[in-house]
């Protein structure tokens, strides 16, 4: 099953990801951390990056695209994949149709009010795992791998509030793409815990016919 996981920053997609890699065979694939792991290593794609991810802007389409169709022409996701962060516009869902077959597009739908508190107050670590400072309780390091946490170059009001707004007006279309195509499923978040939204999103892959590791 491949799957592509919609919704705003800071609405959790690569939260549910992480639940949902380690109960479903499913590979995670999110193109900001690709992003991320090129500017870090300091590559051309990186350098090409930096500039956009930095303003809150999206990344040109043809390096997008380019890196996702790499990335999926491995070995590694032909029992199933998630896509976290792609397509991010109306055009890389075309694209994505031209060279993936999509099974299912998961819409995780947030309270816009929550979100801007959600991603400033965002710790992360090179694992991959996320937490917000209200839970940390001063901690500084990672509960899963004991790396040190920080906050992404990206994740301060300003920026934030220009990807938020590149969000509604480029991603948020999607949500009628993949309707149109009969494989949106939605899932309201609001202010649960992640365990209850990935519960919803476990049951719907259960329900079609995906099973547990
Ligand atoms: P994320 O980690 O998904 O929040 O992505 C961080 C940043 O990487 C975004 O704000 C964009 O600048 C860039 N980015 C990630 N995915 C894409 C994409 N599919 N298309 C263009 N830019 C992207």
């Amino acid at each position: 099953m491949n799957i592509v996981l919609l919704g705003a920053p800071g609405a959790g997609k690569g939260t549910q990801a992480s639940l949902l890699e380690e109960s479903f065979h499913l590979v995670h694939i999110s193109t900001g951390d690709i992003f991320r792991a090129n500017i870090k290593e300091g590559t051309p794609i990186g350098k090409i990056a930096k500039s956009y991810i930095d303003a809150g802007k999206l990344v040109p389409d043809e390096v997008t695209c380019d890196i996702v169709k790499d990335r999926l022409s491995k070995e590694d996701v032909k029992g199933g994949f998630m896509l976290d962060g792609f397509p991010r516009n109306t055009f890389q869902a075309e694209q994505l149709d031209r060279f993936a077959h999509i099974d299912l597009c998961v819409n995780i739908d947030v309270d816009l009010s929550l979100l801007m508190d959600r991603i400033c107050g965002r710790r992360v670590c090179s694992c991959g795992e996320s937490y917000h400072v209200s839970t940390l309780n001063g901690a500084t390091t990672c509960k899963k791998c004991g790396k040190e946490l920080y906050r992404r170059d990206d994740d301060n009001p300003e920026t934030v509030q220009k990807r938020l707004d590149t969000y509604f007006k480029e991603t948020a279309p999607l949500v009628e793409y993949y309707a149109n195509a009969g494989k949106l499923f939605t899932v309201t978040s609001g202010k649960q815990p992640p365990k209850a939204v990935y519960d919803k999103i476990a049951k719907e892959l259960v329900r079609r016919g995906r099973s547990k590791k």
